[in-house]
């Protein structure tokens, strides 16, 4: 008796016709660069349903371990094989059921037996088992409609395989599936979780960071690379873009007035991030604003910082309270890593009263004096480009 695969159950990609097929594909090639690193680990993805194989039970762990993280994913049962014979198949039910929650619940088992040459009739299998299970578990009681675990039992030419435990998976779409953006990750506490809520929606990300030397440090570059790292286990790889930005920001607080410096910077973020949108052949940007925040943040000023693109910015935490956001935070594992003490470049080039309804003229105004296009070019050109998760990146590019 082993466990050696795992049933993966589509999300909701199984509503979106056509599409199917292309959709299942894309979570194959994202769950098997999550398992990129095990080498025992086989794939099978069919049309209504996704098989993960692997022999090493170390590994059988780490499936069970990722997979909840992996986007396109409604639930998966792991599957426990066993031999032909009834004392085999028994103490194997046994160990599934012992799994499940079985407090106050119903159960009833189901049988297929498409190996037509195994000496026991469905009935005979059935209550083989079932018996054998409900006297081990006294706390079950029988339903045979809609019962809360029902244990599954498949008898194949090779070996019987069986299965009770749902897991829930992550929902939402496979990455990738909803074409490519580009993250402004700081290493704040929203923008990792507006990355999170898009990839969730199936968008692929390339991440860029505004990074201010020497005014911003090295540990405040390492808070953003572990970010990048988190990011790239929902099953999908990532690319970092480090633009380094103190020359564009020293040039922006000689030009503009105090009260505005703010405004201006995020435009020469934008525009920054516009190039490396077309480089990296993504569709949007992605930021973490969110209403009302802080000063940058009111509907004034995101419109005096939106009118230097066309490119569709997407806000997924516009509406959002900050307790909600902390709260997925903690969840997906970038809260500990973003309250980390470090200042982010602009942190330390804030005014002490930034306006909070900058006049979008009066920005343009003072920007026109200078020709930013140079540094932003020589920004653009001077960054650095990491790939994320770090470890698996060489067998990541043999798969694909
Ligand atoms: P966060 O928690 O994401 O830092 P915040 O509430 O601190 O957000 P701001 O500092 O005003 O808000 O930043 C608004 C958005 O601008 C961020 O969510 C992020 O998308 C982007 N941003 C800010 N600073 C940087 C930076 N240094 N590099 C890349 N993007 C940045
Ligand atoms: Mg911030």
């Amino acid at each position: 008796m082993k466990t050696n695969q795992v049933l993966v159950r589509y999300g909701e990609l199984s509503t979106k016709g056509k599409n199917r097929s292309s959709f299942i594909g894309r979570l194959r090639d994202n769950v098997r660069q999550t398992f990129s690193d095990l080498e025992s680990i086989r794939i099978k993805a069919e049309r209504d349903r996704m098989f993960i194989y692997s022999d090493e039970e170390k590994d059988m762990e780490k499936v069970l371990e990722r997979l909840p993280l992996v986007f396109g994913i409604q639930s998966f049962s792991p599957v426990t094989q066993s031999e032909l014979t009834f004392d085999a198949m028994k103490q194997a039910a046994i160990a599934v059921v012992s799994k499940v929650d079985r407090q106050n619940k119903s159960f009833k088992v189901s049988v297929k037996r498409p190996n037509k040459a195994f000496p026991y009739e469905k009935p005979e299998i059935t209550q083989a088992i079932g018996s054998h299970v409900l006297r081990s578990f006294p706390e079950l009681t029988v339903q045979m409609k809609h019962p809360d675990v029902e244990l599954k039992v498949e008898i194949r030419e090779e070996a019987a395989y069986m299965m009770a435990e749902v897991i829930p998976g992550a929902g939402g779409l496979p990455v990738g599936a909803g074409g490519k953006a580009l993250l402004m990750l700081s290493g704040g506490i929203d923008s990792p979780v507006a990355g999170y809520h898009m990839l969730k929606r199936g968008v692929r990300l390339e991440l860029i960071h505004f990074f201010s030397p020497p005014f911003t440090n090295d540990r405040a570059k390492e808070k953003v690379l572990d970010l990048a790292d988190k990011l790239s286990q929902f099953g999908s790889s990532v690319n970092l873009h480090i633009i380094p930005f103190t020359k564009l920001q020293q040039e922006v607080h000689k030009q503009v007035p105090d009260n505005i410096t703010m405004t201006s910077t995020r435009r020469m973020m934008m525009r920054v991030a516009d190039l490396v949108l077309a480089e990296t052949k993504c569709q949007a940007i992605i930021t973490g604003e969110s209403l009302g925040q802080v000063a940058s943040q009111t509907l004034e000023s995101l419109h005096a910082i939106n009118a230097v693109t066309n490119t569709p910015v997407l806000r997924p935490l516009i509406a959002m309270d900050k307790l909600d956001i902390i709260e997925t935070a903690q969840q997906i594992g970038t809260y500990e890593i973003s309250i980390r003490p470090f200042e982010d470049c602009c942190t330390i080039f804030t005014p002490s009263s930034p306006k909070t309804k900058p006049k979008l003229e009066k920005v343009e105004y003072y920007e026109k004096f200078v020709s930013f296009d140079d540094l932003i070019q020589e920004a653009v050109q001077e960054r650095e480009t990491i790939k994320f998760p770090r470890v698996q990146e060489a067998k990541f590019e043999g798969l694909l």
